[in-house]
C-alpha cells in the first residue's frame, strides 16, 4: 500500500473522528470519546509495532465494546441523527395552508412576549420545537393547542397562573403545551450559578433539535439554548434574527438530506428495539 493511501486513510479517519467529537461535545459521551481519541494512536502504534497480544485482545473486545457504546449512548446518537435531519419535521409546520406567514407573525409575538417578560422579570422557558419530541418530556404538562400570542405567553408565565412552572412548547404557530417538565443537563462543566430553569433548557436542547428560550426571573436576562449550548442575548434584533434563521433553512436539498437522516434514525431505533 502506497504511503499516499495510508496518509489519505488516516486523514479521513481523523476528520471523521473530529466531526463525531464536535457533534457530541457538551454531552456525557464527550468524555468517553476523548478517551477513545487518545486510545486510537496508541492502538495504531501497537499494530505498527506488531504487538500481537494487545492487538488480539483489542480485536476480541472491540465488537462488544462498540455495541455497548451504541446502546449506552443511544440518546446522543439519536440526537446527532435528528440534528442532521432536523429540518424535515419543520416543513410539516410551514407547508400548511397558512405557511410561513403565520410563523413570522408567531415569531413576532414571541419576541414581544420576551420583551414583556424581561421587563417584568418573569421567569420563563419557551421551547421552539422543530421535530415533535414528547418522548423527552419528563412530565407532559397540559395541552394548549392555541395560536401563539404575547398575551397568552405572558399570562401563562405570570406568578398566579397555575401553568407558570415548567416550559411552554411552541410548534409552528401554535402553543402546543404548557407546564412541561424537561430533562435537565448533566453537563459537569456548567457554571454552578445556572439553576434548574437554565439546566432544563440546555438539557432539552442536548437531546432534541429544539431552540430553547430562557428568561431569568433573577436577572431578566434572555438566553437561548441550541444543541446543548447556552448563549445570552442583549438585543432583540439578534434574538429575532436567530429565531427567523431557525425557520428559514429549508431548501429542497436540505429536505432530501433530512429525509435520509430521519430514515437512518428510524433504522437505528429498530436496531435498538431488536437488541432489547
Ligand atoms: P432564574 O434565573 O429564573 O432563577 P434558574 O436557572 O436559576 O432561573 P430556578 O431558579 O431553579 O432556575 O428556576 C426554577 C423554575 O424553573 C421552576 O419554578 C420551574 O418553573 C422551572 N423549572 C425547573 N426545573 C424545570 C424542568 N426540569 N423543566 C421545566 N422547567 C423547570
Ligand atoms: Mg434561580
Amino acid at each position: 500500500m502506497g504511503i499516499i493511501a495510508v496518509i489519505f486513510q488516516l486523514s479521513l479517519l481523523a476528520w471523521t473522528m473530529y466531526q463525531i467529537y464536535v457533534r457530541f461535545r457538551g454531552t456525557q459521551a464527550e468524555r468517553i470519546l476523548r478517551g477513545l481519541i487518545i486510545f486510537v494512536p496508541i492502538l495504531l502504534l501497537c499494530y505498527v509495532l506488531k504487538l500481537s497480544i494487545i492487538t488480539k485482545i483489542f480485536e476480541i473486545f472491540s465488537q462488544t465494546f462498540i455495541v455497548g457504546l451504541i446502546v449506552i449512548f443511544a440518546p446522543e446518537f439519536r440526537r446527532v441523527l435528528i440534528q442532521l435531519g432536523g429540518e424535515f419535521n419543520l416543513l410539516n409546520y410551514t407547508e400548511g395552508s397558512k405557511g410561513l406567514d403565520s410563523i413570522q407573525k408567531s415569531n413576532h409575538e414571541i419576541i414581544e412576549a420576551l420583551q414583556l417578560l424581561q421587563k417584568s422579570k418573569k421567569g420563563a422557558l419557551i421551547i421552539i420545537e422543530k421535530a415533535k419530541a414528547e418522548r423527552y418530556y419528563i412530565n407532559p404538562g397540559f395541552v394548549i393547542n392555541s395560536d401563539v400570542s404575547k398575551e397568552l405567553l405572558v399570562t401563562i408565565f405570570s406568578d398566579k397562573s397555575p401553568l407558570h412552572d415548567g416550559a411552554v412548547i411552541v410548534r409552528g404557530s401554535k402553543i402546543a403545551f404548557a407546564a412541561v417538565i424537561l430533562p435537565m443537563t448533566e453537563n459537569p462543566k456548567l457554571d454552578w450559578q445556572y439553576g434548574t430553569r437554565h439546566r432544563a433548557a440546555i438539557g432539552f436542547s442536548e437531546v432534541t433539535d429544539a431552540m430553547c428560550f430562557v428568561v431569568s426571573e433573577e436577572t431578566g436576562d434572555i438566553s437561548i439554548a441550541i444543541k446543548g449550548k447556552l448563549k445570552r442575548y442583549d438585543d432583540f434584533e439578534s434574538i429575532e434574527d436567530t429565531l427567523n434563521r431557525f425557520y428559514s433553512q429549508s431548501s429542497a436539498k436540505r429536505h432530501r438530506r433530512a429525509r435520509f437522516f430521519h430514515y437512518m434514525s428510524s433504522i437505528f431505533n429498530q436496531y435498538l428495539h431488536q437488541k432489547k
